[in-house]
Protein backbone atom coordinates (compact mmCIF):
# COMPACT_ATOMS: atom_id res chain seq x y z
CA UNK A 1 0.00 0.00 0.00
CA UNK A 2 1.00 3.54 -0.52
CA UNK A 3 2.02 5.01 2.96
CA UNK A 4 3.74 8.09 1.63
CA UNK A 5 0.44 10.15 0.99
CA UNK A 6 0.64 11.87 4.41
CA UNK A 7 1.09 15.42 2.94
CA UNK A 8 -0.37 14.70 -0.19
CA UNK A 9 -4.35 14.08 0.13
CA UNK A 10 -5.09 17.64 0.25
CA UNK A 11 -7.82 16.04 -2.29
CA UNK A 12 -9.66 18.51 -4.34
CA UNK A 13 -12.16 20.79 -2.62
CA UNK A 14 -12.87 18.55 0.65
CA UNK A 15 -9.11 19.55 1.87
CA UNK A 16 -8.51 17.55 5.54
CA UNK A 17 -5.84 19.12 6.92
CA UNK A 18 -3.76 16.14 7.76
CA UNK A 19 -2.29 17.20 11.53
CA UNK A 20 1.32 16.73 11.70
CA UNK A 21 1.79 12.85 13.32
CA UNK A 22 3.98 14.48 15.70
CA UNK A 23 0.39 16.32 16.47
CA UNK A 24 -1.35 13.45 16.45
CA UNK A 25 0.42 11.13 18.74
CA UNK A 26 0.26 14.47 21.48
CA UNK A 27 -3.01 14.48 20.93
CA UNK A 28 -3.26 10.46 21.63
CA UNK A 29 -0.40 11.66 25.15
CA UNK A 30 -3.44 14.43 26.16
CA UNK A 31 -6.12 11.92 25.93
CA UNK A 32 -4.40 9.07 27.64
CA UNK A 33 -3.14 11.09 30.48
CA UNK A 34 -6.53 12.61 31.42
CA UNK A 35 -8.07 8.78 31.39
CA UNK A 36 -5.35 7.47 33.31
CA UNK A 37 -4.66 10.18 35.77
CA UNK A 38 -8.82 10.46 36.48
CA UNK A 39 -8.75 6.94 36.61
CA UNK A 40 -6.08 6.43 39.42
CA UNK A 41 -7.20 9.66 41.15
CA UNK A 42 -11.13 8.15 41.48
CA UNK A 43 -9.14 4.73 42.86
CA UNK A 44 -6.80 7.17 45.28
CA UNK A 45 -10.10 9.33 46.55
CA UNK A 46 -12.00 6.39 47.05
CA UNK A 47 -9.89 5.02 49.45
CA UNK A 48 -8.67 7.70 51.01
CA UNK A 49 -12.41 8.56 51.70
CA UNK A 50 -13.11 5.28 53.15
CA UNK A 51 -9.66 5.94 55.16
CA UNK A 52 -10.29 9.21 56.38
CA UNK A 53 -13.91 8.45 57.79
CA UNK A 54 -12.76 5.84 59.84
CA UNK A 55 -10.83 6.20 63.15
CA UNK A 56 -8.21 3.42 62.42
CA UNK A 57 -6.02 3.90 59.48
CA UNK A 58 -3.63 1.60 59.43
CA UNK A 59 -0.69 0.92 57.36
CA UNK A 60 -2.92 -1.62 55.50
CA UNK A 61 -5.07 1.47 54.00
CA UNK A 62 -2.19 2.30 51.94
CA UNK A 63 -1.04 -0.96 50.89
CA UNK A 64 -4.52 -1.02 49.23
CA UNK A 65 -4.60 1.90 47.28
CA UNK A 66 -1.26 0.96 46.13
CA UNK A 67 -2.40 -2.57 44.87
CA UNK A 68 -5.64 -1.41 43.57
CA UNK A 69 -4.29 2.08 42.04
CA UNK A 70 -1.74 -0.03 40.57
CA UNK A 71 -4.02 -2.87 39.62
CA UNK A 72 -6.42 -0.35 38.21
CA UNK A 73 -3.74 1.64 36.24
CA UNK A 74 -2.07 -1.42 34.70
CA UNK A 75 -5.61 -2.99 33.34
CA UNK A 76 -6.97 0.25 32.03
CA UNK A 77 -3.65 1.48 30.45
CA UNK A 78 -3.58 -1.93 28.57
CA UNK A 79 -7.68 -1.90 27.61
CA UNK A 80 -7.03 1.56 26.60
CA UNK A 81 -4.22 1.18 24.22
CA UNK A 82 -5.69 -1.59 22.92
CA UNK A 83 -8.67 -0.65 22.08
CA UNK A 84 -7.07 2.43 20.36
CA UNK A 85 -4.59 0.10 18.39
CA UNK A 86 -7.78 -2.40 17.45
CA UNK A 87 -9.77 1.23 16.44
CA UNK A 88 -7.48 2.59 14.40
CA UNK A 89 -6.68 -0.82 12.71
CA UNK A 90 -10.14 -1.27 11.72
CA UNK A 91 -10.42 2.26 10.33
CA UNK A 92 -7.40 1.36 8.10
CA UNK A 93 -9.07 -1.89 7.21
CA UNK A 94 -12.31 -0.62 6.28
CA UNK A 95 -10.87 2.25 4.50
CA UNK A 96 -8.77 -0.27 2.53
CA UNK A 97 -12.14 -2.05 1.75
CA UNK A 98 -13.75 1.28 0.63
CA UNK A 99 -11.43 2.08 -1.56
CA UNK A 100 -11.08 -1.30 -3.39
CA UNK A 101 -14.52 -1.41 -3.96
CA UNK A 102 -14.62 2.21 -5.50
CA UNK A 103 -11.92 1.39 -7.28
CA UNK A 104 -13.79 -1.60 -9.01
CA UNK A 105 -16.65 1.29 -9.74
CA UNK A 106 -14.53 3.27 -11.27
CA UNK A 107 -13.07 0.36 -13.33
CA UNK A 108 -16.11 -1.12 -14.19
CA UNK A 109 -18.52 2.05 -14.46
CA UNK A 110 -16.61 4.99 -15.06
CA UNK A 111 -19.30 7.00 -16.66
CA UNK A 112 -21.44 6.77 -13.53
CA UNK A 113 -18.77 7.88 -10.90
CA UNK A 114 -18.52 11.18 -13.34
CA UNK A 115 -21.87 11.75 -13.09
CA UNK A 116 -21.61 11.14 -9.46
CA UNK A 117 -18.27 12.98 -9.24
CA UNK A 118 -20.20 16.28 -10.97
CA UNK A 119 -23.22 15.61 -8.68
CA UNK A 120 -20.32 16.60 -5.64
CA UNK A 121 -19.07 18.91 -7.48
CA UNK A 122 -22.11 20.81 -7.59
CA UNK A 123 -23.08 20.82 -4.20
CA UNK A 124 -19.81 22.69 -3.71
CA UNK A 125 -20.62 25.05 -5.49
CA UNK A 126 -19.08 24.56 -8.88
CA UNK A 127 -21.43 25.38 -12.20
CA UNK A 128 -22.35 22.59 -14.46
CA UNK A 129 -19.29 22.91 -16.62
CA UNK A 130 -17.02 23.11 -14.65
CA UNK A 131 -17.80 20.12 -12.31
CA UNK A 132 -17.86 18.28 -15.57
CA UNK A 133 -14.42 19.77 -16.60
CA UNK A 134 -13.25 18.92 -13.01
CA UNK A 135 -14.31 15.31 -13.55
CA UNK A 136 -13.06 14.65 -16.54
CA UNK A 137 -9.65 16.21 -14.79
CA UNK A 138 -10.06 13.88 -12.05
CA UNK A 139 -10.69 10.61 -14.18
CA UNK A 140 -7.37 10.72 -16.23
CA UNK A 141 -5.75 10.22 -12.50
CA UNK A 142 -7.46 6.89 -10.80
CA UNK A 143 -5.23 7.87 -7.56
CA UNK A 144 -6.50 10.91 -6.96
CA UNK A 145 -9.95 10.64 -8.34
CA UNK A 146 -9.91 7.48 -5.72
CA UNK A 147 -8.68 9.98 -2.64
CA UNK A 148 -11.62 12.97 -3.78
CA UNK A 149 -14.15 9.69 -3.50
CA UNK A 150 -13.05 9.05 -0.25
CA UNK A 151 -13.04 12.05 1.17
CA UNK A 152 -16.19 13.83 -0.39
CA UNK A 153 -18.47 10.65 -1.32
CA UNK A 154 -17.88 8.68 1.80
CA UNK A 155 -16.48 11.62 4.10
CA UNK A 156 -13.52 9.44 5.28
CA UNK A 157 -10.72 10.85 6.59
CA UNK A 158 -7.15 9.16 5.08
CA UNK A 159 -5.82 6.95 7.96
CA UNK A 160 -3.48 5.66 5.55
CA UNK A 161 -0.71 6.71 7.77
CA UNK A 162 -1.84 6.23 11.09
CA UNK A 163 0.19 3.25 12.80
CA UNK A 164 -1.85 1.47 14.96
CA UNK A 165 1.18 0.17 16.92
CA UNK A 166 2.23 3.73 18.02
CA UNK A 167 -1.07 4.80 18.56
CA UNK A 168 -1.81 1.64 20.90
CA UNK A 169 1.88 2.52 22.88
CA UNK A 170 1.13 6.30 22.79
CA UNK A 171 -1.75 5.75 24.77
CA UNK A 172 -0.78 2.62 26.98
CA UNK A 173 2.73 4.97 28.16
CA UNK A 174 1.06 8.40 28.66
CA UNK A 175 -1.88 6.29 30.92
CA UNK A 176 0.93 4.83 32.83
CA UNK A 177 2.95 7.92 33.43
CA UNK A 178 -0.09 10.64 34.03
CA UNK A 179 -2.09 7.63 36.22
CA UNK A 180 0.74 6.71 38.58
CA UNK A 181 0.93 10.64 39.66
CA UNK A 182 -1.89 10.30 42.23
CA UNK A 183 -0.41 7.04 43.74
CA UNK A 184 3.52 8.42 43.74
CA UNK A 185 2.54 9.78 47.33
CA UNK A 186 2.19 6.74 48.81
CA UNK A 187 5.36 4.57 47.18
CA UNK A 188 7.17 7.73 48.02
CA UNK A 189 6.02 9.75 51.20
CA UNK A 190 4.78 6.62 53.70
CA UNK A 191 5.57 8.53 56.62
CA UNK A 192 3.76 11.22 56.21
CA UNK A 193 -0.11 10.86 57.50
CA UNK A 194 -2.54 9.70 55.22
CA UNK A 195 -3.99 13.19 54.95
CA UNK A 196 -1.15 14.72 54.29
CA UNK A 197 -0.44 11.91 51.02
CA UNK A 198 -4.06 12.37 49.94
CA UNK A 199 -3.31 16.12 49.78
CA UNK A 200 -0.09 15.73 48.06
CA UNK A 201 -2.02 13.53 45.69
CA UNK A 202 -4.46 15.86 44.68
CA UNK A 203 -1.97 18.79 44.12
CA UNK A 204 -0.07 16.77 42.08
CA UNK A 205 -2.95 15.79 40.18
CA UNK A 206 -4.68 19.12 39.75
CA UNK A 207 -1.09 20.57 38.72
CA UNK A 208 -0.62 17.54 36.22
CA UNK A 209 -4.45 18.28 35.24
CA UNK A 210 -3.55 21.76 34.35
CA UNK A 211 0.06 20.90 32.25
CA UNK A 212 -2.91 18.39 30.01
CA UNK A 213 -5.35 21.11 30.37
CA UNK A 214 -2.42 23.42 28.16
CA UNK A 215 -1.55 21.22 25.92
CA UNK A 216 -5.02 20.35 24.89
CA UNK A 217 -5.01 24.18 24.43
CA UNK A 218 -1.38 24.41 22.47
CA UNK A 219 -2.15 20.88 20.57
CA UNK A 220 -6.06 20.62 19.84
CA UNK A 221 -6.89 24.21 19.82
CA UNK A 222 -9.48 24.69 22.25
CA UNK A 223 -9.83 27.71 24.07
CA UNK A 224 -6.99 28.77 26.79
CA UNK A 225 -9.97 28.71 29.74
CA UNK A 226 -12.01 26.26 28.49
CA UNK A 227 -9.35 23.60 28.02
CA UNK A 228 -7.98 24.09 31.45
CA UNK A 229 -11.01 24.10 32.73
CA UNK A 230 -12.85 21.38 31.18
CA UNK A 231 -9.94 18.74 32.36
CA UNK A 232 -9.22 20.44 35.73
CA UNK A 233 -13.78 20.16 36.47
CA UNK A 234 -13.77 16.20 34.86
CA UNK A 235 -11.01 14.75 37.15
CA UNK A 236 -12.26 17.00 40.69
CA UNK A 237 -16.12 15.48 39.66
CA UNK A 238 -14.83 12.24 38.88
CA UNK A 239 -12.61 11.85 42.10
CA UNK A 240 -15.70 13.49 44.52
CA UNK A 241 -17.80 11.43 43.48
CA UNK A 242 -14.88 8.38 44.41
CA UNK A 243 -14.09 9.92 47.27
CA UNK A 244 -17.96 10.52 49.00
CA UNK A 245 -18.79 6.44 47.49
CA UNK A 246 -15.70 5.75 49.77
CA UNK A 247 -17.13 7.44 52.86
CA UNK A 248 -19.52 4.55 53.19
CA UNK A 249 -16.89 2.29 52.99
CA UNK A 250 -14.97 2.37 56.44
CA UNK A 251 -12.08 -0.38 57.33
ZN1 LIG B 1 -18.08 6.83 -6.12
Amino acid sequence: MNENNNGGNGVGLGIQHRKSPFAEYFKEVIYGGIDGIVTTFAVVSGFSGAALSSDTTTQLTFIVVLLFGLANLFADAVSMGLGNFLSVRSEKDQYAILRAKERSLIQMNPASEKEETIALMRTKGFSETDAKTLADIYSTNEDYWLDFMMANEYEMSDPRGDNPVLTGLTTFGAFIAFGAIPILPFIFLQDMTSVQMFQVSTIGTILALMLLGMMKWKIVGTGFARSIGEVVLVGATASIIAFMVGTFFRF
